[in-house]
């Protein structure tokens, strides 16, 4: 089955995640992104080279996040229609990481990077996947890979962009196969790396030894970069080029947009105001999707607030928390480890799907459902919202359509 495939099914239909499984895994390393869309990286690559190979089309969460299969081979049963947006899991927990510097860096308490700091004595990991800057745009996402607790800290924070997060691996992949690795990400970028351990091939063989550790961020939908290059150029006012840092959740919680320009002033926005903007920058694949959760993580986390958007203008519902999803054994292990060893704090709830991210999500699923559009597989098959789709602006309300200030 060969990169027409992948063409056929998956990008000619929009239903690209970009997450970058298929330039991870092409074992002719043919496949590059340019930006967010799939190239060829050698122009004669023809059909013909693929041979038997269809490694890229089986690994890609595009059009099939195989959430069934996937939650099968984990927990020995797929979900019931009563688990469609949190998936299974083990156990609920709110929690904060304890380091002072971490919790104030953080999207919601640094839950996530104090469990990837964890991971590297729990589970003995040697490479950590985040998503940093690229060196030369600091403006743009990319992945990073550090190998240091302490430098992970950099990362932590939200990036509401999309970026091919998984070609990272490669060099690990087909250079230092025995690199353990843990990662953060988003469902997407789960749901591939699942297919992939699923994998009857030495890359699927890779990737159950070395990939050990899958944390995920809930995710109402991600922004393409141009979302990010027009907040800065049209509502900031500065050519993009001169970003020294992009910052989205700095601040007092939930936090809001803190932009350091090379002339050395900071701008900053309120975080409502970004997210308003970023309704405009998405893609079909991300407004249709139909996981906020992948549900196939080994931990997931979500903001402890459930509606950051209003508290970024009104006040925050609660103090600065995530919500924690234990799903897995790994997962386990590395949050006990990580209360063991004084980097997180951690007290058992029950888990609450209601979140504003989530209500968007639904919404735009149900509204795609009825449209008839090629949309990407949800993780129940033949399950539809049951909800009248509204305007996804509805949802987000300027404050001065609150009645706030
Ligand atoms: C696009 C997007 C949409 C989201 N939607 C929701 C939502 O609807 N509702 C909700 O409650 N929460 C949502 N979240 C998650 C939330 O913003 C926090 O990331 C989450 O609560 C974890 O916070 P933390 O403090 O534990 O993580 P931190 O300790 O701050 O660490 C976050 C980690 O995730 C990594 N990361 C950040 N962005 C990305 C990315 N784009 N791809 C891969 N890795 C990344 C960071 O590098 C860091 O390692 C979303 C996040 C993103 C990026």
């Amino acid at each position: 089955m060969p990169y027409s495939v992948l063409r056929e099914e998956v990008l000619d239909r929009g239903l690209c995640a970009s997450c970058g499984a298929c330039e991870l895994v092409c074992p002719a390393e043919a496949i590059r992104f340019d930006g967010l869309q799939v190239t060829i990286a050698q122009p004669s690559f023809t059909d013909a080279d693929c041979g038997t190979c269809n490694a890229c089309a089986a690994v890609c969460p595009g059009a099939d996040p195989a959430t069934p299969h996937i939650e099968q081979a984990l927990f020995g049963r797929t979900r019931t229609p009563q688990e469609r947006w949190l998936g299974i899991y083990e156990q609920a927990y709110g929690g904060h990481a304890l380091d002072d510097e971490l919790f104030a860096r953080s999207a919601s308490g640094g839950s996530i990077t104090a469990l990837l700091q964890a991971s590297m004595t729990a589970l003995d990991v040697e490479a950590v996947l985040t998503m940093g800057r690229r060196p030369d745009d600091r403006w743009c996402a990319s992945p990073t890979l550090d190998r240091e607790p302490a430098a992970l800290v950099r990362q932590a924070q939200s990036t509401y962009q999309i970026a091919p997060y998984l070609g990272a691996l490669r060099p690990l992949r087909t250079s230092y196969p025995k690199t353990r690795i843990a990662m953060s990400a988003l469902p997407c970028h789960v749901q591939a790396m699942r297919k992939l351990q699923q994998l009857d091939s030495p890359e699927g063989e890779w990737a159950r030894s070395s990939v050990v550790l899958l944390i995920e961020l809930a995710c109402s939908s991600g922004t393409t970069p141009d979302g990010t290059r027009s907040l800065v150029e049209e509502v900031v006012g500065i050519p993009a080029e001169t970003v020294v840092e992009i910052r989205y959740r700095d601040g007092a919680y939930p936090g809001g947009i803190k932009i350091l320009a090379s002339d050395g002033r900071e701008h900053r926005l309120p975080f409502w105001r970004a997210v308003r903007h970023f309704a405009d920058a998405k893609t079909h694949r991300c407004l249709s999707c139909g996981d906020w959760m992948s549900g196939v993580a080994d931990v997931s986390v979500c903001d402890g607030d459930p509606n950051i958007f209003e508290a970024s203008f009104s006040r925050p519902a609660a103090d600065k928390h995530g919500q924690i999803l234990v799903r897995t054994p790994a997962g386990s292990a590395v949050l006990q480890h990580a209360v063991a060893n004084g980097l997180i704090r951690a007290w058992p709830l029950s888990a609450q799907a209601t979140n504003l991210g989530l209500a968007r999500k639904r919404n735009r699923r149900a509204q795609y459902e009825l449209d008839g559009a090629a949309i990407p597989a949800g993780p129940i098959p033949g399950n539809v919202e049951s909800i009248e789709p509204q305007p996804d602006d509805q949802f987000i309300p300027a404050p001065q359509e609150h009645g706030s200030s």
